[in-house]
Formats: C-alpha cells, structure tokens, sequence
C-alpha cells in the first residue's frame, strides 16, 4: 500500500470529523428547529472553543449550523503546514459542534455512558488554579484510545497520577481503567471525558477557557488564544496505536495550540514534525510527554510502603466506611495535630516517635485516639509560622494514597484505608509524611524537625488540653493582628504564571482571594524566599485610610503589575478595586434594587438574585482586570471588618448560599455586633431557601424589611 503522507492525514480526518458534525446536526434538525437552545452546562463560556475562536456565543442550533460552516472554512488544504493547524483547530471546533448536538434537549447526555462524564464545569476549570500556579497541578495529559493492556492503562495512568498531573481520558482507555478498578473523577484528576473522539472537545474546552477566564484573553482573538495556550498551558497528547486519520487530524489542532503528541504509531506519520513524538515503548509515555512539554514534577521523597502512592492527586479521594482499616474522628474521640516551634537543642533530627499501639493492634474498622505533634527548631523559625506548617498538615496527610484527613486542630477525621494498610501502612509513616514536607517546602527557616505520633487514650486527652491552650492564644494574636496594627502588608502574584498582570495585596484583615494566603502565609512566604511570589509592602502613611488607599500599594501593584495597574483601592468594590485572577473562593457583586451585594461561592451551582449563576457572576470579572461592582474574594473575608469598609461593610450583604452563611456564621455575627451593634447579623441576610432567582426579588426586599436589614439605611452603591 502506498504511504500516505501525514498532511494529507490530517485533512481527510478533518473532512471525516466534519461528515460526523454534519450528521449529528441533521439529526438534532429532525427534531429540533433552529431557535432551540444550545449550551453546555454551568459555564458562562458558551461552547468554549467556538467562543474562544470566534467570539460567538452559540446560543440557538442555527448559529451553531453557522458556526459549523466557520469551522469548515478553517479545514483549508493549501499551504500546507500552516494548512495543518487550521485544519487542526477547525477538527477541534467540529467536534465541538458535535459535542453541542448531544446537550441538545439534554442536560446531562453522558449520565447513562459511564464512567464518562463529558463537559468540565467553569468552577471546576476554577478550581484548578491555585494547583496549576503552585506546581501541585504540573499540567494534563490526554490519553486516545485502547493501551495494549489494560494493565498498562492502569501504569499508565497511576504514573502520572503519581505526579500529580492531570489524567483526560478519551475512548477505550477509560473502560480500560474502569475493569481495572481504578477511581476516577475530578476530585482525583483521573478525568474520563466519552467514549467516542468528539469528546476531546471537552478537554480543549479547559485549555481555551483557562486562557478567557485565569488570562484575560478576549473571545475571538484567534491568535491570542493560541499563544496563551501556547505559553502556559502544559498539556500533551499520548495516542495509543492504531491512530486513524481523524485523530490525526485532532492532534493538528492540539499541536497548534502548543500541545505536542506522543504516540506508538508508527504507520504514516511521515514526515514528522517537532512536535509528533513517535515512541514505541508506551511504558516511555509518561517520561516523553514531561520531558516535550517541559512539565516540572514535584517530588517529594517519601519513605512510604512500597505501592502507596504520594501525590496531591489523592488529596480528592474518599475513603468509604467498608473500605476504612481504622478512623481517628476528633468528634468522637481525643485526636489532635500540632506544630510547635522549639529550641534547637530540644530537637533530635528526623526522629519518629510512636508513643501507644499501632495500627496493626486495631481491628478492621475500629476507631482510635490519634495527635500528630511536629516540633520544628531553627535559628529563623517564628512561632506565627506554627499555624501556617500546621494547616498544611491536612493536604500533607491526604496526598497519601488511601489517607482521607478533614478537618483541622482537635477537630481533624483521618480514615486509614485497608488497601493502604494491607500494603504495611503505619503510624510511622505520618511522620515521614511530615518530616519529609515540612523539611522540603520550609527548609529555608526549619533546620530540625522531629515527630511524635500518640495513640494512648490518657496522653492525647492530656495534650488536647495543652493543645487548646496553644490555639486559644493563637487566635486570640489573630484577633489582634488588623491592617492598621502591623508595618507592612505583601503582595502575591503567584497567579501570574496564568494571569500575568495580577497582584493580590494580602493583608492581615484581607486575605488572598483564592482563600489559601493569608498574611501570617505571605509573611512565611516572604522569609522562606525573599525573592518569591509575596513580596513586602512597607506600609507607609495611608492617603486614604478609608477608601484604603496607600502610595507604597499602588506603587507595589505598578511594579509588580509590569504597569498594568496604576491604582488599587484596598477596601472597596466601586472604586479601583482589587484585581481578580480566576480562581477566587467567591465572587460578590452589586444588586441594584437593595442597594446591597450577592455573594456566591464556587461550589454554589444554581443561579442567585442577579440571575447569575457562579460562573457567569465570575466571567464578568477576572484576568487580572478591574471590574467595579465585581470582585472576587476569599470566603473569609467577608467576615472582616475591612470588607467593603468603604462601601458600608458587610451591611451590604444581602444575599448569600445557605453553607457559605454557616460556614462564616459565628465571625460575621461578631463583626456585624461589633460594627453596628446588631445582633445574630447572619440571619437578616437571604440564601436560596428565601430567595432562589432575580424574579423574586420583590420577596428578598420583603426580606430584607421584614428583618430590619442594615443595607436599607445605606446610601446606594450606583
Ligand atoms: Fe493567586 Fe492571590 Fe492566591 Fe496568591 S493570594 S495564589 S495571587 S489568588
Ligand atoms: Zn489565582
């Protein structure tokens, strides 16, 4: 048989993926006229590629037959290597278009096709923000079709698992893992999007949207959505053989946007350019795609059973009763962790002790008393960054494979799997998890560390007492610390790796919008690296205290902004507020009829009096941009005294999801009581079982009167 040159590949694949999207709109137009609805669901982005490519939104099935005769034009077969990419990307807007044909009439198409799950959510591309600027989240993979076993799907699989990149599963290979028991989700970054190549559509969908939502890029800059992508997304292709045409022809597009593709088909992928890797070995998969795509792995040594994973990639997974070996639950039980600064000469290095029985003595789902106790010594260790190690102990714990930990404090569940400790899992291994974190990531103030492990019900009651002692002190030099109080406040531009121009200022009263930096963080940070993402802000002599502006924070956020922003207001929403990135715990925005704003959460999912939902209340801000009456948020800001301070407060909040309410509840309360005087402030404020959309907000206003609401003595917003 003749051999077919990879150019000509690409464009009979690109004809063949266009035949498909041409049939699956005849077939919706048999039943359907051109006026239905089309979207995906919870995104504010339409169909992400076409939006992302074209600037068109896509709404109704005529535009989407438009915007199939657009892809059409892109399949262009002329010059060749440039010829190629179109082609590539107008393959990846067809299978798009086919993708949008199955959401027709149809919320949810893949609920019956397990284990697929299709379309990735806005607040789940949001998500991945924080892990993808820290590292945690080195990049993606997506893997096409049938490995040659279904053992080495699984290594496949499990070894980029390992390092915590994230695993799109497209075809075979999904039912593959499946036979093999292997967990998948979300949670855990083993993502199965369908069983048919359209699919694929869904993971560019990620890459294009994280360019609109973390980097600002407008909708139809064609050319600055390829370079985002290009530039900062870390992402690669592993196509199992054979490899027909039409995935050819998708991997054109996924080249294009910068992503390279690694296969073990040797048949006609001539001539091969740059970024097509053939390598024979699949087992070779994992190590070609880190190395062609530049992903950098963290590592971190454990020294754990042979076969127990270590990976923030099992920091999602959950560890059901009838698979759990035993369970510390501090509800139930005296259970605690700790992290004490100490003198050097008190701490012995790398020393692990365990001071009652070990998990071998506990019967199969038993329950038992559980402190973890990590004493740190060096000459630059501060007793604030106590509680900043400490916090971390529960993503440290739960990255062990088949460790579930929640909680914090006296307050923490840590569940043991039987897998996990069939495998010769021990307490031990705590404290190597610990020891070999705390001495990786704080190595620049921690120069000894040790770790005792108790499971003696008489000692860790003792401790707890002792324990809550160290907390209540803590909290009460949290309570202490407020803007005005301290010397200096710190920037974060960690999200400039995806959101180049924006700077978070975090202050002791205003945290990180993605909720995880505080400023006790910032000021770690800091000290850990000088040089690092959090940089000092010498506070100086405020020109508005109120407003919260200062000279030595706009010239900060001009600096470190590469002047993109000239001024930033610490305190309000309407004046040069803050920045956001995209990745913000919470996103509040004004409700013109109260006067007040709506603040909503990232896990929220219906839609709010502003009848918006999340994602679309979170699109109307972010890049790095200033968007007043928008602005994204951490979940514990808005119970400072600094939210909003300039605008009236927390007194605007007039509406916000019932668990979020719980959740600041008890520090709100206190705020408010503080602020105004008003007692149990959280119940004047509406949530979804009051108010669900914006054609009831004759009811929030009747609300709002009926409990004497704050908000309605406050001048209007706008
Ligand atoms: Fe990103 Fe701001 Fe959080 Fe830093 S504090 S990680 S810049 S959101
Ligand atoms: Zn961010």
């Amino acid at each position: 048989m003749a051999m077919k040159k990879l150019f000509d590949r690409v464009f009979d694949g690109s004809d063949e993926m266009f035949a498909w999207a041409e049939k699956s709109i005849a077939e919706v137009s048999a039943k359907y006229d051109d006026s239905t609805p089309v979207a995906f669901p919870n995104t504010a982005y339409f169909l992400g590629i076409l939006y992302a490519m074209t600037g068109k939104k896509n709404q109704t099935l005529g535009e989407l037959k438009e915007s199939l005769a657009w892809a059409r034009s892109q399949m262009t077969k002329e010059e060749r290597l440039d010829d190629v990419f179109t082609s590539g990307i107008g393959t990846a807007c067809a299978a798009e278009v086919i993708e949008a044909c199955k959401y027709i009439g149809n919320n949810a198409p893949y609920a019956e096709d397990a284990p697929y799950l299709g379309h990735v959510t806005d607040a789940e591309v949001r998500e991945l923000g924080v892990p993808l600027v820290t590292g945690d989240i080195p990049g993606f993979v997506v893997l096409i079709g049938a490995a040659p076993t279904d053992e080495l799907a699984v290594e496949i699989i499990k070894s980029y698992q390992n390092k915590s990149i994230f695993v799109f599963l497209v075809g075979e290979c999904a039912k593959q893992a499946e036979r093999m028991g292997v967990g998948m989700g979300f949670p855990v970054r083993v993502f199965p999007v369908g069983a048919e190549l359209p699919s694929v559509a869904h993971v560019v969908s990620v890459a294009v949207r994280a360019a609109m939502i973390f980097g600002g890029v407008q909708p139809g800059d064609y050319e600055g959505i390829k370079k985002y992508t290009f530039d900062r997304i870390n992402a690669a292709v592993n196509a199992f053989d054979p490899v027909p045409d039409i995935t050819v022809a998708c991997g054109g597009g996924a080249i294009a946007y910068g992503f390279p593709v690694i296969t073990n088909d040797e048949k006609d992928m001539w001539p091969v350019p740059r970024s097509l890797i053939i390598q024979p070995d699949v087992k070779q998969f994992v190590e070609t795609a880190i190395e062609a795509r530049g992903m950098k792995v963290k590592i971190t040594n454990v020294d754990l059973p042979e076969g127990v994973g270590y990976a923030t990639a099992f920091e999602g997974e959950v560890i059901r009763r009838k698979d759990m070996q035993v369970e510390a639950d501090g509800s139930r039980h005296d259970c605690l962790e700790l992290c004490r600064a100490v003198d050097l000469n008190d701490v012995e290095d790398h020393k692990i002790t365990v001071i009652g029985n070990d998990l071998d003595t506990y019967e199969f789902g038993a329950q038992m008393n559980l402190a973890l106790v990590a004493e740190v010594a060096g000459k630059k260790m501060q007793s604030d960054f106590e509680p900043v190690f400490e916090r971390q102990f529960h993503a440290w714990v739960n990255e062990i494979e088949g460790v579930m930990h929640t909680g914090q404090r006296d307050l923490i569940r840590i569940r043991v799997s039987k897998d996990t400790f069939d495998k010769g899992f021990r307490l031990r291994h705590f404290g190597e998890v610990l020891y070999a974190k705390i001495m990786s990531e704080y190595d620049a103030v921690v120069d000894k560390c040790q770790v005792t492990i108790y499971t003696d019900a008489d000692k860790v009651h003792e401790l707890r007492v002792e324990a809550n002692a160290i907390y209540d002190k803590r909290d009460e030099r949290l309570k202490s610390l407020n803007d005005e109080g301290v010397a200096d406040f710190y920037t974060c531009i960690m999200c400039q790796s995806f959101s180049p121009s924006h700077v978070c200022v975090v202050t002791p009263e205003r945290l990180g919008l993605c909720g995880a930096v505080s400023w006790l963080d910032a000021k770690a940070t800091y000290q850990l690296d000088n040089s690092g993402p959090c940089q000092i802000i010498p506070k100086g002599d405020a020109t508005d205290e109120k407003i919260g502006i200062w000279q030595n924070v706009d010239d900060a956020v001009n600096k470190y902004s590469m002047g993109a922003l000239e001024h930033v207001t610490l305190y309000s929403i309407m004046q040069d507020p803050m920045t956001s990135c995209g990745c913000f715990e919470c996103i509040c925005g004004i409700e013109p009829m109260t006067g007040g704003v709506v603040i909503v959460n990232r896990e929220f999912v219906p839609t709010t009096p502003l009848g918006m939902t999340f994602s679309e209340m979170a699109s109307m801000t972010g890049g790095g941009v200033q968007t007043p009456g928008y602005m994204g948020h951490g979940k514990h800001y808005i119970a400072s005294k600094k939210f909003m301070a300039a605008d009236g407060g927390p007194a605007r909040i007039v509406w916000m999801p019932k668990s979020l309410k719980d959740l600041v509840h008890d520090k709100l309360n206190a705020t408010a009581k503080e602020l105004y005087g008003i007692d149990d402030y959280a119940e004047m404020i509406a949530d979804e079982t009051v108010v669900e959309s914006a054609d009831e907000l004759d009811k929030l206003m009747e609300f709002l009167t009926e409990k004497g609401h704050p908000v309605l003595e406050l001048e209007p917003l706008i």
